[in-house]
């Protein structure tokens, strides 16, 4: 079925993942280097459930890294926590992600930690603070605008100096612990982005809602936050003419930039989160 489903939705998923290979990871962070963007790669896989799984995706991660700085790119990675090995062992996770990091610090770059779904949130959460106090230091984490426990979670982190990624949420959650409807959604957003603004810690605000976003610029400026003091960021091959106009008025703008083989359940979490996307596999499939 996964194989199946990954050669119809293949084409699709070409806009949105530079690739399969490292090597056209780094075209894309170069390409949207020259173009003004900062950026972050992400090598795609998630839930690994054995120990040696999760050891080479920490080892792709350093070799990642070091790629990054031999072509003069942005160190930024952004790593899923059980891809290596949150869903095996909480150590052997912490010994994964302290190695990552480690080699982050001393090429000045920097791990994001994705945020997954609610039932690893805590785990995630409380990994990113024990890097944090362990002085394991140049580790953010993200955090969903749409589960009702994050505005504690921010505080929580940005008391540890942790930087925050505030996206809206990617995950389908339950009605008790989520806000489901959009609009609820795009207020705890707003409020919450507001907050880590002014919060004297650098964020990062992940969305492409280019009213939010217009909100938070006026907001910004109005508090007078320099464009150096927090960047937006967004997804590879989702509005892009946004992206550049943003950049293009002296905000920062960081590119998420995903590749690798496992590319079908970040494909799926795409598809799922615009129904015009559904509509357009759909069309495809039969017009072929
Ligand atoms: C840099 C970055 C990192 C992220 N990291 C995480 C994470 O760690 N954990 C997590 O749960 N979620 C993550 N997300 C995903 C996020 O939670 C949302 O699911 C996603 O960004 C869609 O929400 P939106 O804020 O863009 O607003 P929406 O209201 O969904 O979209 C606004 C507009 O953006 C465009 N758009 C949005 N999504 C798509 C799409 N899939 N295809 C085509 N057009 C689209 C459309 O024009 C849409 O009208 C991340 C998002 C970004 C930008």
């Amino acid at each position: 079925m996964g194989t199946l489903l990954s050669s119809l939705l293949a084409p699709f998923a070409r806009r949105f993942i530079a690739g399969t290979t490292l090597a056209e990871a780094l075209a894309v962070a170069s390409r949207l280097k020259t173009q003004g963007f900062a950026t972050t790669v992400d090598h795609l896989g998630e839930n690994v459930t054995s120990a040696s799984e999760a050891q080479r995706a920490t080892d792709q991660y350093i070799i990642i890294l070091k790629a990054l700085k031999e072509r003069n790119l942005d160190r930024n990675v952004s790593v899923k926590l059980s891809q290596i090995g949150l869903m095996i062992d909480p150590d052997l996770c912490a010994a994964n992600l302290d190695r990552i990091v480690s080699a982050a610090a001393e090429m000045n770059g920097f791990v994001r930690v994705d945020m997954e779904g609610s039932n690893v949130t805590q785990a995630i959460v409380d990994q990113v603070i024990r890097a944090k106090k362990a002085r394991i230091t140049p580790v953010g984490v993200a955090l969903q605008a749409m589960l009702k426990r994050t505005p504690e979670d921010a505080l929580t982190l940005i008391e540890h100096g942790a930087g925050i990624r505030l996206c809206k949420g990617a995950y389908k959650e339950p009605r008790d612990i989520a806000y489901r409807e959009m609009t609820e959604v795009r207020r705890e957003f707003a409020s919450l982005a507001k907050r880590l603004l002014t919060s004297g810690v650098y964020h990062g605000i992940a969305t492409h809602d280019k009213a939010l976003i217009e909100e938070l610029e006026a907001f910004a400026k109005a508090q007078k936050i320099n464009p150096d003091r927090f960047e937006f960021q967004m997804l590879l091959g989702i509005r892009r003419k946004l992206a550049s106009s943003i950049a293009a008025s002296g905000w920062r703008m960081r590119i998420y930039i995903p590749f690798g083989r496992a590319w079908l359940p970040y494909m799926l979490r795409r598809i799922r989160e615009r129904k015009e996307n559904a509509w357009f596999v759909v069309k495809h499939l039969f017009v072929r």
